[in-house]
């Protein structure tokens, strides 16, 4: 089960995770482990496009995971070609909950110099307004997907080359991009001006390859070169690589939620290990929020660098308290209503021996809804501790991410409506603190903490400080934090 946290539907999640390679020999099966390590960025469903010159642009979109699509001979003889790009998704926008098959990526256009195809990890947050428009003037979208405007842009753009095209069209798009596109013989690779969402370029063989993250460079044995940077746009073919700037210079603006839980803690981000970070994390938290207690565990499997962090600060020994099972799957629970009731306990279990007697820290990533914050505490204590103190490697998430990562409502966020002693009393444990934004700043690389005139990341769930107006929502009636905009 590729998720890295046992509660779905109580967490923030990634939507997507793009690949690509030029250069390789049969470089669906590249495209293919890329995507597979970066299955936690998405698991409802997966596709990839492919080139060669005897059959022309191929292209497999299918529901469910990387391995159980993309392994099998047939399949993969039906994607020949030495270049080719791939897209796992959770659920973009448009469709949560009711995907088709047209909404799964890459998407492709066919232009009067050639075709091309496009994955997109993020979200754009002007796509309705562009749509009304592309749609006021003649485009016939297929799919529900934000990402289709991009397509439908380079086709209404004057340029000569694919790559001048795709500049064209993501200057008029706003929001948050990391994507992937293909033509006929290029790979190209594009982050957004404030580069919110990761995207790195790695070397394989005299081939090039493009990734949400350094983990799937790993699995295929590739060399990291690079991270894109945030408003470059690289073309990599047989012949190189090159690097161009359409957007207007901006300053960074990367995801901090990436080092806080969707990124892979075996993955490098902004030259700093994901897993690292992580450990900060539970460092600054036990600086700020110590108490006494007997051990430290953590919420399976996300908050376990965290919690490694908090006890080796706190000196507090460190014990797997909960045991995740590793073997759970969705389908095991669908039959039987009295299965899926027993919710948590299918997924998690108290080391009862462990926690009896004792006051136990627990330390996970976040609290969205706090619905299995409360299960978890109920365990705990069933299974005989003497207290539970949570600690929470994150700010409190009071706003809704625009950006590519789904959100609930922000009434349904605990934060959003609740006071930090009201969640407190709400999940009934005996303290619960969650680490500042300042002190996630320092953990993540930044010694004087947030500069709140200049801040070096995206934090808007946590500070509604947004770095690129949300326009449609906004439009749609979704009210800003006044006090900082
Ligand atoms: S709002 Fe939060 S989750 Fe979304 S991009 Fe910004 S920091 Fe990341």
């Amino acid at each position: 089960m590729p998720p890295a946290h046992p509660f779905d539907d109580d967490k923030l999640k990634e939507e997507c995770g793009v690949f690509g390679a030029v250069g390789v020999e049969n470089a669906a099966s590249v495209v293919a482990l890329g995507l597979h390590a970066l299955q936690h960025r998405g698991q409802e469903a997966g596709g990839i496009v492919t080139h060669d010159f005897a059959h022309g642009f191929s292209s497999a979109r299918r529901f469910g995971y990387v391995r159980d699509n993309f392994t099998d001979a047939e399949t993969m003889a039906t994607l020949p070609g030495p270049i080719g790009i791939g897209h796992v998704r959770y659920s973009t926008a448009g469709s949560k909950g009711a995907t088709q098959i047209r909404d799964v990526q890459p998407f492709f256009g066919e232009f009067s110099m050639g075709g091309a195809a496009i994955a997109h990890n993020g979200n754009i947050t002007n796509a309705l307004a562009l749509r009304k428009e592309l749609v006021e003037r003649g485009s016939i979208f297929q799919s529900s997907s934000d990402s289709e405007c991009i397509i439908h842009l380079m086709a209404r753009s004057m340029g000569k080359k694919i790559p001048d095209r795709m500049e064209e069209a993501l200057r008029k798009v706003e929001g948050a991009f990391s994507v992937v596109a293909m033509t006929r013989t290029k790979l190209i690779g594009c982050r957004d001006p404030l580069g919110v969402r990761p995207l790195v370029l790695g070397q394989l063989g005299d081939g090039w390859v493009l990734a949400s993250e350094t983990c799937a460079l790993d699995i295929i044995n590739a060399t990291f070169i690079r991270e894109i940077e945030p408003g470059e746009m690289v073309v990599a073919s047989e012949k190189g690589v090159e690097s161009h700037f359409p957007f207007r210079r901006a300053k960074s603006r990367f995801c901090i939620f990436e080092h806080v839980y969707f990124s892979r803690p075996d993955s490098i981000l902004g030259g700093r290990s994901v897993y690292e970070t992580r450990e900060n994390i539970g460092r600054e938290l036990a600086k700020e929020n110590p108490v006494d207690a007997d051990l430290v565990c953590p919420v399976p499997d996300s908050g376990t660098p965290a919690a490694i962090g908090y006890s080796l600060e706190s000196g507090i020994p460190y014990a797997m308290g909960i045991i995740r099972n590793q073997y759970m799957g969705r389908t095991f629970i669908e039959p039987s209503e009295s299965i899926r009731n027993m919710g948590v306990r299918l997924k998690l279990n108290v080391n009862r021996a462990l926690v009896k007697g004792k006051r136990i820290i627990l330390v996970d990533d976040s609290v969205v809804r706090g619905t299995t914050s409360r299960k978890i505490k109920e365990m705990i204590l069933e299974a005989g501790a003497a207290e539970v103190h949570f600690r929470i490697a994150s700010p409190p998430t009071a706003w809704p991410c625009f950006y590519g990562v789904d959100t609930p409502q922000r009434e349904k966020l605990l934060a959003a409506t609740m006071t930090e002693e009201e969640m407190r009393s709400h999940l009934g444990v005996d303290s619960l603190k969650f680490i500042s934004l300042d002190g996630l700043y320092r953990a993540v690389g930044e010694a004087n903490g947030r500069d709140p005139k200049a801040p070096a990341y995206c934090d808007a769930c946590f500070s509604g400080e947004y770095p690129v107006k949300p326009a449609d929502m906004v439009e749609q009636g979704f009210e800003m934090n006044t006090a900082a905009e």
